[in-house]
């Protein structure tokens, strides 16, 4: 694809217009139905641990956040979440937590991955998001049965970057990890925070351009949603939820027009700026639902930020009431499928 022109990106992302809006958000919902279908995937997501070794300065699980009640879910229950997972016909599963680099977190992942991989007969497709690790670690997880990868950049400008983090947080560190994790040959997926302190519309417009460049398989990006117990916590006065769910949605829909055969997450924190958001993140052009399998008893103690929605349903309800979300809107649910983006295949066929 040929590079998008920046003046041209900013603009789409400047309307203010309801109706224009509204006409962007069709254009991109109509480019994802005629390349993906009127298809959504589920990627069931455990929040394995909540112990962060790092301390970026919006994360409401930070290292210096001494309110949160830590916790690492055992090996065997984290089994359990996946198995059911795959009984309930979701393709794949998403490992998520705070960063640890220690051997004894690389070996528990790579057990588990193992475990899984054998109990489910090698059908449980296994996303990531487990922050920056060695290029080691990364393949040996890889060879467990790990196949994509989520590394969220943060932001693609990296006096932006500093600013969102402490001064040991490298902004080089990440895009290395992010190349290493492709060259690996996980399906790699990157993402933003939108609407973040000190970030205007066009440090948006570069990093879909920077998503471009990088060629990514898939995104997850969502707003940038205040947590009370951050340095963070009051940067952002006039947040607005309604203005902060209105700009995530246009990346979104950009994103999609832009990179037609990618998977992008309709990611919960749209819900938690309105009980409906995941439903208009599709409508925008996501295609990807990530629904919480995390046993309820940890869920509260995995906040990233205020509001996080379903604190209090269990999987089964979620499952449930994502169903008739996702079918209120016209779409079907790709169950015993792991939906990988189109995209992915091309790259892959133009590597081998
Ligand atoms: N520790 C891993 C994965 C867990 S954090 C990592 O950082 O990659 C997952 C994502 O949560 C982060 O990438 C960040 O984009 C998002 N996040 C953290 N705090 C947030 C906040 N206050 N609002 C919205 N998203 C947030
Ligand atoms: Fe830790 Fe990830 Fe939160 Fe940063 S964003 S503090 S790495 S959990």
């Amino acid at each position: 694809m040929n590079r998008p022109d920046k003046t041209e990106i900013t603009r789409l992302l400047s309307l203010t217009d309801k109706a224009e809006i509204a006409a962007l958000h069709r254009r991109a919902y109509e480019i994802k139905t005629s390349t993906i279908g009127k298809v959504v995937h589920f990627r069931g997501i455990v929040e394995i641990s909540n112990i962060c070794t790092k301390n970026c300065f919006y994360c409401g699980i930070r290292r210096d956040n001494a309110n949160v009640q830590r916790y690492q879910m055992q090996r065997d229950e984290i089994i359990t979440a996946c198995l059911w997972a795959h009984e309930q016909g979701y393709g794949s599963v998403v490992l998520q937590s705070g960063e640890r680099q220690d051997d004894t977190f690389s070996d528990f992942i790579t057990s588990i991955l193992q475990e899984v991989r054998q109990r489910s007969g090698g059908e449980l497709g296994f996303t990531l998001s487990l922050g920056e690790q060695s290029p080691e670690t990364y393949q040996r997880w890889f060879e467990a049965g790990a196949h994509r990868y989520l590394l969220r950049i943060e932001t693609s400008n990296p006096d932006l970057y500093r600013k969102l983090h402490p001064a040991d947080h490298d902004y080089q560190a990440r895009l290395d990890c992010l190349k290493a994790l492709k060259g690996i040959g996980y399906q790699t997926g990157t993402g933003v925070m939108i609407g973040l302190p000190h970030q205007e519309i066009s440090h948006l417009a570069d990093d879909v351009i920077f998503f471009i460049d990088q060629d990514v398989d898939m995104i997850g990006m969502g707003p940038f949603i205040p947590h009370q117990d951050t340095p963070f916590a009051d940067v952002l006065p006039d947040f607005k939820e309604e203005a902060a769910l209105e700009l995530a949605l246009k990346m979104i829909a950009v994103c999609r027009i832009l990179m037609p055969d990618i998977n992008i997450a309709s990611t919960t924190a749209l819900q938690a700026l309105n009980p409906t958001g995941r439903e208009m993140g599709l409508l925008a052009g996501g295609n990807i639902i990530m629904p919480n399998i995390t046993d309820v008893k940890y869920r509260s103690a995995y906040q990233l930020y205020d509001g996080k929605p379903c604190l209090d349903e269990n999987a089964s309800l979620c499952r449930n009431c994502l169903e008739r979300r996702i079918s209120a809107i016209g779409e079907t649910i790709g169950y015993r499928q792991w939906g990988d983006s189109p995209h992915f295949a091309g790259r892959r066929s133009k590597i081998h």
